[in-house]
């Protein structure tokens, strides 16, 4: 950027130039005119027509032309240098980053596109997408000042790992990039690659905070069979994305298949979207029942999607893309509406657990779109339970606690599904006040095997009921897991061993022969799904 004091400084060269070319113009005159004697003329007659004072008059009036034109040149010069400072100024704010001083996206295409179209000789060239891994976090918890540092470090730490004659830019948001020279071979980028992760995992400093995120970083390779600048990023992009689907903090190269992945989700996402509005997606219903007594309590709705080519799936296949795509509102709405119209029928003592998705609690209408569903379906509030995951404890603690009050307040339950996979501590649980505990079944299966995860859950259901909440274990698949949690305390209990998530019509027959066993009430294998 030109500085001021460097603007000062080329005033300075002009002047003294300008100076400099204006007395060697004089002197030169001067110099002709002494050796063609002209001055001796000059005197001659000057003293014979005593015109000496119009002489000093004409000299003088020369002497402030001079002056003027000196100024005026002066003043003209440095107009010119104001304005191309400020042109200059504004190239740079509009092709660099305001808060980490790096290229912005403009300039790092611009850039990208040089090197495509003008292939400079040497090694080939390759693009870098870096994405920071949990920097939202970051941001929720400690705020932007702590976002925005951790921001301004990441780009120096890109800036000292750059090779020479590359360029870092930040993309947006918590993306970054870099072009560069294949200067190692693909081994040495490879390696560069690992090196900037492992550079922007170290955690940064922040009033005595220590704030850590990762990074995910994809490679495309600057090539002909691309067509542009955009689309190198967009393969670097997918490569990317990759990396964050095989669970974040690795380096991916882009391949062509990638491509073909993504056409896939984007057809996903638009038959997702009319799945929901033309009511496919679907509520299966899972026992829970009371331990050791096994008496069905209640059941828990888990979405299901009978797709009209790959059948049934499960919300492992769609969840994940409804909450991406912003449409897991309106798929949970309507679950919760046409389950709340499926339990009307069913004895009055049954509960009817739902799944909130974290994002659901950003909206702090979310008590109010629940409150119209009951009141649309005529279902109680007192049985209704609204699970949710510990991910939604971290995204906005104060908002969350609002919704939760107000479900309570109405009489719907609150439950902490898939206890011990996330990031509640006892604060949360003392801050937030829970009806119920659901233990995640990563811990169940295996509590008759590991001494280490039976002590744990044990804790758990202690500690549940330490704080007056009463706990489901979640995956109970075998007799013995059953009697084991029953014994410690364990008040209800869901898995395979009891039921499978099934859909209506088979649920209403287990509700209607509660004396029988869902096994033996089973629909047949292609409608019932894991
Ligand atoms: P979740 O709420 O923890 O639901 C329990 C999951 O454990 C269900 O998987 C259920 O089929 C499975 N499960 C239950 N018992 C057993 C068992 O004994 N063994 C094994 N191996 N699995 C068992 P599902 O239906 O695939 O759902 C997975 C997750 O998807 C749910 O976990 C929930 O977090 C989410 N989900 C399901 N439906 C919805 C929905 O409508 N909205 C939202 N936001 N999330 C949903
Ligand atoms: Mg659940
Ligand atoms: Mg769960």
């Amino acid at each position: 950027m030109m500085t001021k004091t460097s603007v000062r400084h080329s005033w300075g060269q002009g002047e003294v130039y300008e100076s400099l070319c204006l007395l060697s113009i004089g002197t030169s005159f001067w110099m002709i005119c002494v050796s063609l004697g002209l001055f001796d003329t000059l005197t001659t007659f000057v003293l014979a027509h005593n015109l000496l004072e119009f002489l000093m008059l004409a000299t003088f009036m020369g002497a402030a032309l001079m002056g003027a034109f000196v100024r005026k040149s002066i003043i003209l010069r440095r107009t010119m240098a104001e304005r191309d400072a400020a042109a200059s100024q504004a190239e740079q704010v509009a092709r660099h980053d305001a808060l980490t001083g790096l290229a912005n996206r403009r300039l790092f295409l611009e850039t990208l596109g040089c090197w495509q179209t003008k292939p400079q000789p040497g090694p080939p060239s390759a693009v870098l997408l870096i994405d920071l891994d949990r920097f939202k976090p970051v941001n929720d918890l400690y705020g932007h000042a702590a976002g925005n540092a951790v921001l301004c470090s990441v780009a120096d730490r890109l800036r000292a790992v750059l090779p020479r004659h590359g360029m870092a830019a930040r993309m947006g948001g918590d993306e970054f990039s870099m072009l560069l020279r294949l200067e190692g071979g693909s081994e040495g980028l490879l390696r560069l690659a690992e090196r900037v992760i492992a550079s922007l995992s170290a955690p940064v400093l922040w009033n005595g905070n220590e704030l850590k995120v990762g990074a995910t970083v994809g490679i495309a390779f600057v090539t002909g069979e691309l067509a542009d600048a955009d689309a190198v990023l967009h393969a670097a992009d997918l490569a990317m994305y990759q990396g964050k689907k095989d669970g974040r903090g690795v380096v991916r190269v882009f391949k062509s298949a990638m491509d073909e992945e993504l056409r896939a989700r984007a057809q996903l996402e638009t038959e997702l979207r009319a799945a929901i509005e033309n009511g496919e997606i679907e509520p299966f219903y899972q026992p829970v029942v009371s331990l050791p007594g096994r008496k069905l309590i209640g059941v828990e709705v888990l979405a299901r999607w009978r797709h009209p080519i790959r059948g049934l799936l499960a919300p492992s296949e769609f969840i994940s893309v409804a909450e991406e795509t912003g449409s897991i509102a309106d798929l949970c709405y309507s679950l919760i509406r046409r389950a709340c119209l499926d339990a009307r029928e069913w004895p009055a003592e049954l509960t009817l657990a739902v799944n909130i998705a974290p994002q659901q609690f950003l909206d702090a209408w979310m008590a109010e779109r629940i409150l119209a569903i009951l009141t649309e379906t005529g279902f109680p509030p007192h049985r209704l339970e609204v699970e949710i995951t510990e991910s939604a404890l971290i995204q906005d603690l104060d908002g969350t606690r609002r919704t939760l009050t107000s479900l309570q307040n109405l009489g719907v339950r609150v439950a902490l599904d898939d206890f011990g996979t996330g990031y509640s501590s006892l604060y949360h649980l003392r801050e937030l006040k829970f009806d119920k505990l659901k233990i995640d079944r990563s811990y169940v299966d295996s509590v008759t095997m590991s001494a280490e995860r039976a002590k744990l859950v044990d804790a758990i259901i202690k500690l549940g009921a330490s704080l007056g909440l009463v706990t489901t274990a979640e995956g109970i698949e075998t007799e013995d897991s059953s009697s084991w949690l029953s014994d410690q305390g364990c008040a209800f209990g869901q898995g395979y061993l009891f039921g499978k998530p099934m859909p209506k019509d088979e649920i209403d027959r287990v509700i209607a022969h509660p004396a029988c066993d869902p096994a033996d009430c089973a629909p047949p294998r292609s409608t019932q799904a894991a």
